[in-house]
Order: structure tokens, then C-alpha cells, then sequence
């Protein structure tokens, strides 16, 4: 499968395996991967964030009950959420999480915007779970006619070093623990070179307290813009 299905699936296996039953994607983009987590069972709430409204919208009624799902609603509550908003900012609607996913999200930040994102993700939204995936550098030699970063709006791509440095300082600040993995395996006798995707799935060390989401609900204004809202 292309390599954009093999970061979905890989976000889906931790899905099955972690049981959330609160997902959020951010840099949602045109919401395919909301769309394949919808029939992930155990989730009763899923959100999308993205900055570009006109990307969410596009596709965005793919998130409505089928009609089948009308006739025969199914036990499990379900609520979809999509907000214009960007990940730099806070928001109340963030908080309550257990699952966050940023797929191919982080290389198009700026540096300020990065140090943001950590904040609102890991010491703000604090869910027990995060999925960060981005290019490996060390890879594009590998990509045949590549010249440069492997899309205009990339910001950086790292080295396997230059995220594991990133993410290790994430989780001291934050006090996570992070594993690496990947996905895109190169051709045989490249294994030194790492995956085509770099990934870091995130785990929160700490249980969390209710009444610490209760007091960040009050203290923070709304800064994301509702544009979806849908209860199966
Ligand atoms: N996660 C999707 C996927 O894997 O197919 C989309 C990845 S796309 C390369 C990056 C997305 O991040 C874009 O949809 C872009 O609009 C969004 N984005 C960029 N900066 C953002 C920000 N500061 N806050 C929220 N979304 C942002």
C-alpha cells in the first residue's frame, strides 16, 4: 500500500490496541483517517483540528451517518467534532483526550510554532497517548530525483537523531516516555537508514487528574472555530 495508507493503518493498530475512546487528529487535512477511525468500535468521540478550513470542508460529509447507520442506529454513542484552529493555540475543546494523533504534522511547523505545539499537546491537552510521525532525512537519499525536502511547505526534515533528540526533550519537560518505530521499509541492505516515516508513539507516565482538565476549561478562552458537529 502507498505510504500515506501504511501511516493511517499504523495509527489504526494503535487504536486496537490502546482501546481510546476519545481520538483527536491533528492537521486532520480532508479527515480520511477520522473517516477509517469511525469504524473503530471503541471510540465514542472523534475530533479533527486543522488550520485550513477550506481542506477540512472539502470532504468533510464523508463523517455523516450512512444511511444504514440512520435506520439501525448501533449501541455505541459516537460524536464527530472538526475545528478550524491551530495546533500553536489552546483550546478547551483539546482537553479529555486519551489519543492524539499528528501525522506528518510537525516538519510544517516554524521553530516558535513547534515549541507552542509541544506546550498545547503534551502539557496542555496531556492525553495518555500521542502519535507523532514526520520524514526521515536520512531516507530521501534513497528517493530517487529528490532535491531538497520532499514538500515545498516543509519547514525541516529531520535526521533519526535530530526527532529522537526532540521528542526525548518533549518527554523530560512534559514527562512522557516515547518508543520509535516507523513505516516504509527501503530495500534490502538500507536498514541502517530507517524507515521512509519516522514515528514516535508517546506515553503520558502520569494518571490524570479530572479536576486539573475542569480548571483548564475555565481558565482558557475558545480560540478554535467549530465546523462540524455531528452525533450518530
Ligand atoms: N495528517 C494528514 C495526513 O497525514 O494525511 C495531513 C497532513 S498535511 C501534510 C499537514 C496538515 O497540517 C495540513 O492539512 C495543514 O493545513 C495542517 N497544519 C499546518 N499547520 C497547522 C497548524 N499550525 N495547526 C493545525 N493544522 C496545521
Amino acid at each position: 500500500p502507498p505510504l500515506y495508507k501504511q501511516r493511517y493503518q499504523f495509527v489504526i493498530d494503535l487504536v486496537k490496541k490502546y482501546k481510546p475512546k476519545k481520538v483527536v487528529d491533528l492537521g486532520c487535512a480532508d479527515c480520511t483517517l477520522l473517516w477509517k477511525l469511525k469504524f473503530q468500535t471503541c471510540i465514542e468521540v472523534l475530533a479533527g483540528v486543522d488550520i485550513n478550513r477550506a481542506v477540512i470542508t472539502d470532504k468533510m460529509y464523508r463523517l455523516s451517518p450512512l444511511p444504514c447507520e440512520y435506520l439501525q442506529p448501533s449501541e455505541r454513542p459516537l460524536t464527530i467534532k472538526l475545528y478550524q484552529g491551530s495546533v500553536a493555540e489552546k483550546d478547551p475543546c483539546t482537553l479529555g483526550f486519551d489519543l492524539a494523533s499528528c501525522i506528518e504534522l510537525i516538519e510544517h511547523l516554524e521553530t516558535p510554532v513547534l515549541e507552542k505545539f509541544s506546550e498545547m499537546v503534551f502539557g496542555y491537552m496531556t492525553p495518555a497517548i500521542v502519535i507523532i510521525s514526520t520524514p526521515n532525512a536520512e531516507f530521501n537519499r534513497l528517493l530517487p530525483g529528490l532535491n531538497g525536502f520532499r514538500h515545498k511547505d516543509h519547514k525541516f526534515e529531520w535526521t533519526k537523531e535530530e526527532f529522537q533528540n526532540w521528542a526525548q526533550d518533549v518527554c523530560s519537560s512534559y514527562n512522557y516516555t516515547v518508543e520509535f518505530t516507523g513505516v516504509g521499509k527501503g530495500p534490502p541492505g538500507t536498514e541502517d537508514v530507517g524507515f521512509c516515516t519516522q514515528c514516535g508513539v508517546f506515553t503520558r507516565s502520569y494518571q490524570s487528574e479530572g479536576s486539573l482538565t475542569a480548571d483548564s476549561c475555565r481558565d482558557t478562552e475558545h480560540s478554535y472555530k467549530p465546523i462540524y458537529n455531528v452525533v450518530y
